[in-house]
Order: C-alpha cells, then sequence, then structure tokens
C-alpha cells in the first residue's frame, strides 16, 4: 500500500487524487469507479460557477 498523503476529508492516509479539486483522499472518502471526493461529488455541479 502506497501513501501519498494524508486524506483532507478525515485524515487517514490517503489513497487517491479528487480529479476535481484535485485534492488527497482515502477510499473511503472517495467514489472507486470516477475517484471524485465526497466533497465534490456530494454538490451537484449545476454550473461551474465559484463563490
Ligand atoms: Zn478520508
Ligand atoms: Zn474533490
Amino acid at each position: 500500500m502506497s501513501m501519498i498523503g494524508i486524506c483532507s476529508l478525515c485524515g487517514r492516509p490517503a489513497t487517491s487524487t479528487c480529479p476535481i479539486c484535485g485534492r488527497l483522499v482515502c477510499g473511503k472518502d472517495s467514489d472507486p469507479i470516477t475517484g471524485v471526493c465526497k466533497a465534490c461529488s456530494g454538490k451537484q455541479t449545476k454550473s461551474s460557477r465559484l463563490t
């Protein structure tokens, strides 16, 4: 198991990087298929509006 960093969401050892926000996330907090983290998958991207 290669540890690349610390999960930005829970602090556990991260195993992947979110393709959207680029933050390190563990397998528990990221989608196993898309690799998108919970923070990004949770909010539905209606439009690319950054506030
Ligand atoms: Zn996590
Ligand atoms: Zn993300």
